[in-house]
């Protein structure tokens, strides 16, 4: 038997079981990154880490041998960049990220590409369709349509809109404003960082209609971390986790300071270095809480609305790539989504991360992004323990496989096609990962027996 056919799970197809559990030969991974994804491979059962220089000319002499020296990597997006264009991945190997990934998590082109489809599908189904893509706040990419933008910004005196840097993260180069004026002085140059080396010239904006009246809980502003696991854009399969966490800022809102990010970013980097900042609670609320809070405040109908928006938002989303995004079998993407709720509890879409931050806040924090992780790989399935047909892998719930999946106990009515049916998609309702992950293994254990047998 070769090397590879000896890896558990690889080069045999989902039909045929009769391979050996792990332990065949352990499985080797890299990672780029020293926080919480470290620490759930190095406790991975079976998992070895290998290390060597992370070059392209490694990896390709690697390729040439035929001998990937890792069969998963936890990559950057750099080196994604650097490294994908001449990279042979053999038939096993997984790698995070798609290569234009950017596609998505770029503010500009994720606008670019929903208006599109959202143009699409009022050409094809009618504008009533067309209105589910209403989740994106009016956003144009600066300077490009700077014209386009200043009629509409006459069309509308007195709002106040946001100016973001389209490929930065973390509220880095964000600021309000209500009057053209600050743009002008944009313009001049006054906003762009001058140390980055790798800015465009003139970097890239965008500005975006900004949410005036956003749902306070104690005052205070939040946004949703959503966690979403792509597998395969062709055919597009859409895992979600059943937690996440709200974002909250610091300071009580309100729109007389408009220049104050500790009032209106809702980011954890901008709001850490706040003077009263409580690095124990870390302004944030589990998706469970939130959720259970808009139950009792309102009821579960209207909180069911909210998440069911919030689905909405990615699948459309992930459609809206769906075509452009290079499909890869090896590649897999971990999005973080970013989320706010007005004061009509319409959910909207901020912005889309392809490398969420994994550095916790907090304990509780560190054992949420630690429970993510863990279960993508379970997803993932390097091991090949599943059988294939699961709709639940610990606090994942697959919500789309070419199509919407349906879930088996009909707790979670939405309208499909226009019936009305039970969508499989529980987030911020309880996640017993531990139990669901045991009993899950069980079952395929049970049945791959009885496929031996
Ligand atoms: P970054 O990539 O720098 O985090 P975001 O687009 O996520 O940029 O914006 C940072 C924060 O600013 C968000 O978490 C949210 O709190 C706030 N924000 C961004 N856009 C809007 C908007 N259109 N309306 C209201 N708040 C916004």
């Amino acid at each position: 038997m070769s090397k590879i056919n000896r890896v558990p799970g690889y080069m045999q197809s989902k039909g045929n079981r009769n391979r050996g559990p792990i332990g065949d030969r352990e499985i080797r991974y890299k990672c780029s990154m020293q926080n919480t994804i470290l620490d759930v491979l190095r406790a991975r059962p079976g998992w070895q880490e290998v290390s060597g220089p992370n070059t392209a000319g490694n990896q390709q002499q690697q390729g040439q041998k035929g001998d990937g020296d890792w069969d998963f990597y936890w990559c950057d997006r750099e080196w994604l960049h650097a490294n994908y264009d001449t990279m042979f991945l053999q038939e096993h190997q997984k790698i995070l990220h798609f290569r234009n990934h950017y596609e998505l998590t770029r503010k500009n082109l994720m606008v670019k590409n929903l208006k599109r489809l959202r143009k699409q599908t009022e050409r094809e189904m009618g504008k009533k369709e067309a209105e589910s893509f209403d989740f994106f706040p009016t956003t144009y990419e600066l300077p490009s349509e700077y014209h386009i933008f200043v009629e509409e910004f006459k069309k509308n005196p007195g709002i106040i809109w946001i100016m973001k840097p389209a490929a930065k993260s973390q509220g880095r180069g964000i600021f309000l404003f209500r009057k053209l004026k600050d743009i002008t002085d944009w313009k001049k140059g006054e906003y762009q960082p001058l140390t980055d080396p790798n800015r465009e010239v003139p970097e890239t904006y965008v500005v975006q209609r900004y949410i005036e009246d956003p749902y306070l809980i104690g005052g205070r502003k939040f946004d949703i971390r959503v966690y979403v696991l792509v597998v395969s854009y062709n055919p597009l399969k859409v895992w979600l986790y059943r937690s996440g966490f709200a974002r909250f800022s610091n300071s009580r809102f309100s729109l007389d300071s408009i220049e104050d990010a500790y009032v209106h970013l809702t980011n954890v980097a901008v709001q850490k270095t706040a003077p009263d900042y409580d690095p124990d609670k870390g302004c944030k609320w589990a998706t469970q809480q939130l959720r259970q809070y808009l139950t009792a405040k309102h009821s579960a109908d209207a909180a069911r609305k909210v998440f069911q928006g919030i689905d909405n938002i990615i699948i459309k989303s992930l459609q809206s790539v769906q075509k452009i995004i290079i499909n890869d079998k090896h590649c897999f993407e971990m999005y973080g989504y970013d989320v706010l709720l007005d004061a009509n509890l319409k959910p909207w879409l901020i912005e889309i991360n392809a490398s969420p931050s994994l550095t916790a806040s907090g304990k509780d924090d560190y054992d949420l992004k630690y429970g993510v992780l863990n279960d993508v790989l379970n997803v993932l399935d390097l091991e090949n323990r599943l059988t294939g047909k699961e709709k639940r892998v610990g606090g994942f719930d697959l919500i789309w496989d070419d199509g919407p999946v349906l879930a088996d106990d009909g707790s979670m009515e939405c309208s499909v096609n226009g019936t009305s049916t039970t969508a499989n998609s529980f987030l911020g309702c309880h996640c017993e990962r531990k139990k669901q992950l045991r009993e899950i293994y069980t079952a395929a254990q049970a049945l791959k027996k009885t496929a031996v047998s």
